[in-house]
């Protein structure tokens, strides 16, 4: 039977130093899939470009798309999932705060038939109090005008299968709130809680509301 294929996309904003980490990171967890990484940079300004140039030169299954100026990280997911061609793509951070080692347990949800495995963090870390409460009060709101039941933690980890890929697809917008939409999409979800890990290097570009 054909290998499976896994796209993992990486949204990249000024990551020079976690880049290679979270690459082989991903390597060495040995999936045994057609595996590809997507990493999308959000027009950084130090060496994040070149320093997938040359993980590109030296392992085709790393792939990069650029943009011309500074979009945002859910564009940035949003165009990676447009340029995807995969049965499974995996998004996550670049900073090591959504740990690699999760993989295996999400590919084993899309194997029981799930087509949403979204990640919950346990705890918000150490998000301010202002963080906290805005966050609480817009997720209230959302889930009322939205009518989709979207829990307060759920970050930008997560699977999709193609299914869900391809009905992203249809959507228009340019700017996806994906973490409703792919609720909204329907098909079989299901969450599971991991730790957030600390960002490995760098600093973060969100510091009131992401
Ligand atoms: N990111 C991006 N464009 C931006 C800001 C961030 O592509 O304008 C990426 C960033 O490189 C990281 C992810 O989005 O991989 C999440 O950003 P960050 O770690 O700064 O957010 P936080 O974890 O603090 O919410
Ligand atoms: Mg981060």
């Amino acid at each position: 039977m054909k290998n499976l294929k896994l796209s993992i996309v990486v949204p990249v904003y000024n990551e020079e130093n976690n880049i290679e980490l979270l690459y082989n990171k991903i390597i060495s967890l040995n999936l045994e899939l057609d595996l590809n990484i997507i990493f999308v940079d959000d027009c950084s300004t130090d060496s994040t470009l070149e320093v997938i140039r040359k993980l590109n030169l030296k392992d085709q299954k790393v792939k990069a798309i650029s943009f011309s100026r500074n979009f945002g990280h859910q564009i940035a997911l949003s165009a990676g999932i447009d340029q995807s061609d995969c049965d499974i793509l995996i998004m996550l951070d670049a900073d090591l705060q959504h740990p690699p080692e999760e993989i295996y347990k999400m590919i084993k949800k899309y194997k029981e038939g799930y087509d949403v495995v979204q990640m919950t963090k346990k705890n918000q870390g150490k998000r301010n109090i202002f963080y906290k409460l805005f966050s609480y009060i817009f997720y209230r709101f959302f889930r009322k005008i939205a009518g989709v039941n979207l829990s307060n933690n759920v970050s930008d980890f997560r699977l999709i299968s193609k299914r869900v890929i391809d009905e992203i697809k249809k959507l228009n917008e340019k700017e996806r709130f994906l973490r409703g939409i792919v609720q909204w999409v329907g098909f079989k979800y299901t969450e599971i809680e991991y730790k957030p890990g600390i960002r490995h290097s760098g600093v973060s570009k969100y510091n009131f509301f992401e």
